[in-house]
């Protein structure tokens, strides 16, 4: 399960993740924010995010 947070609705909850669908399960908007578990992330993904570099970091923004 991943737990996403929706930019249009603002609501909040867990969905299945099947890579394939982007949408918010309860309003249908792309405007979602997914929170995968750590598990369920691939290596590659870890690997983008970890290329990206330090830039936000010490920005404690919420
Ligand atoms: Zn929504």
């Amino acid at each position: 399960m991943a737990k996403f947070r929706c930019g249009a609705c603002g609501r909040k909850g867990e969905c299945e993740y099947d890579g394939d669908r982007h949408g918010c399960p309860l309003c249908g908007s792309a405007d979602l924010v997914l929170a995968l578990a750590i598990e369920e992330v691939p290596d590659e993904v870890l690997a983008a995010f970890a290329s990206l570099g330090s830039d936000d970091e010490g920005r404690d923004g919420d």
